[in-house]
């Protein structure tokens, strides 16, 4: 992947030799949330540099209309029109001329106006899928934290960045670190780049050394009490149980064509590392830094410049160290199911990841325990066949499916 003088608005000005004339447009899908914030910050530091065209939220309207009056965008989009007349209403009092969208098809216009040069994919589910996609249709420069998106539907989505020509580049912390560890050139195939596997870090999450006895009663707000990172609450559960990396495998699959068996999980609790990449010479070469994704947001944001990002340096001599071991696939169950996911490919891990997604739901709402994530994503896969996804109606079909059969063992057992 070249690097491609379109995105970077610095570059442009000496490319033309004028001062440039504005600064980028970024529409930041999920703004109200942990990536988006993260994202918004480090768009407040580079005032020249980016421009905050749109920004959406869900649940949390009072904190996105405080990010419509401190980074004035031209759009914001809600959910329905009832909050829409409301936020409308009080942008208006406080003196700005934002206007706001409404829905899904409010996300996908701020996500395709020809206005915007790059898009932060931050909500989180496969509710971020349609709008991501109509991003990358639009050939955007994609900033890429829904995985759940990737995940769903891999094989079209890739195929519409290939088509569209949009850049896509990681924002998971993980999928960064791999990014900047591999060759310019590795969309020619792993093994033609002399890679030989991919070493996905994981820190293992809060349960990592809980008895195993002591599983079944973890509490929602103990699972999202991640060590080292601080995150929305759907993926501190899955990094608890590891779907998260498990989520993660996939899309480290699609971004850089590789097989599931080509990707290897390191535990490795103190997320200072942040993933490697392993080339048949013997070098193996890792991105570090300490965990804030200010860091891989900006890393993106900038690509191929780099920019501060506000993260302090890495202080080597307070880690002093750091650990590895093998992930065990029995404490983490969600693990092992989404490697088979990943290798039986097609409608395998869209199903998984709406399993999960119903689970997760059920289980921060004090509906299921802890280990009955795994159960019952287990028994949907068990019990849909796998099917070809040909189209984006075949992964809604899917995922809508495990939907259900989650669903229905959460009535069957009361709950
Ligand atoms: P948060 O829960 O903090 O934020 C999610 C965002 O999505 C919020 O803006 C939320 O709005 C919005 N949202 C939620 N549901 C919907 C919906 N149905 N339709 C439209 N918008 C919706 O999550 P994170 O920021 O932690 O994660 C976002 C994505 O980034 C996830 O896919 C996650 O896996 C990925 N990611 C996150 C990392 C992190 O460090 N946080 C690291 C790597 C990846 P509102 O808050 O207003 O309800
Ligand atoms: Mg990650």
């Amino acid at each position: 992947r070249q690097p491609d003088r379109r995105h970077s608005g610095v570059r442009r000005s000496v490319v033309d030799g004028r001062t440039m004339s504005r600064p980028q447009q970024i529409t930041v899908l999920g703004a109200t949330g942990s990536i988006g914030l993260s994202t918004l910050d480090v768009i407040a530091r580079h005032p020249e540099r980016y421009q905050a065209f749109a920004l959406s939220g869900f649940t949390r309207l009072s904190e996105l209309l405080a990010l419509c009056v401190r980074h004035t965008p031209r759009f914001a989009v809600v959910p329905q029109a009832a909050a829409a007349r409301s936020l409308q209403d009080d942008l208006r009092a406080a003196g700005l001329s934002t206007r706001v969208l409404v829905g899904e098809e409010g996300l996908c216009q701020v996500a395709a106006d020809p206005e915007v040069d790059a898009v932060m994919a931050a909500i989180v589910g496969a509710a971020g899928l349609r709008p991501t996609l109509a991003a990358v249709e639009a050939g955007k420069k994609i900033l890429l934290a829904n995985k759940e998106a990737l995940v769903m539907s891999g094989a079209l989505f890739m195929q519409a960045v290939r088509k569209s020509g949009s850049v896509l580049l990681p924002i998971d912390s993980e999928h960064n670190a791999i990014f900047q560890c591999m060759p310019a050139d590795f969309a020619r195939g792993l093994s033609s780049v002399g890679v030989r596997r991919i070493l996905l870090t994981a820190s293992g999450g809060p349960f990592r050394q809980t008895p195993m006895a002591e599983l079944a009663h973890v509490s929602p707000d103990q699972a999202c009490a991640h060590p080292n990172w601080s995150m929305g609450r759907k993926i501190s559960v899955d990094s608890a149980s590891m779907m998260n990396k498990g989520l993660e495998l996939i899309e480290a699959c699609w971004l850089f064509d590789a097989k599931p068996s080509q990707v290897e999980v390191v535990i490795h609790p103190q997320s200072v590392i942040h993933s490697l990449v392993d080339y048949i010479d013997g070098s193996v070469l890792a991105q570090l830094g300490n965990p804030d994704m200010r860091t891989p947001i900006s890393n993106a944001l900038a690509w191929p410049e780099r920019i501060d990002s506000g993260v302090p340096p890495l202080d080597l001599f307070a880690i002093a160290r750091l650990d590895f071991q093998a992930p065990d696939e029995e404490r983490f169950p969600c693990l092992r199911l989404a490697r088979q996911a990943a290798e039986a490919g097609n409608s395998a891990p869209a199903m998984l990841n709406a399993a999960n997604e119903v689970a997760v739901a059920a289980f921060l709402d004090g509906r299921v325990r802890y280990l009955e994530i795994a159960s019952i994503i287990e028994e949907v896969l068990n019990l849909e066949p796998v099917v070809a996804l040909n189209d984006l109606d075949a992964v809604f079909t899917a995922d809508a499916k495990a939907r259900l059969l989650a669903e229905q063992w959460l009535s069957r057992h009361g709950r």
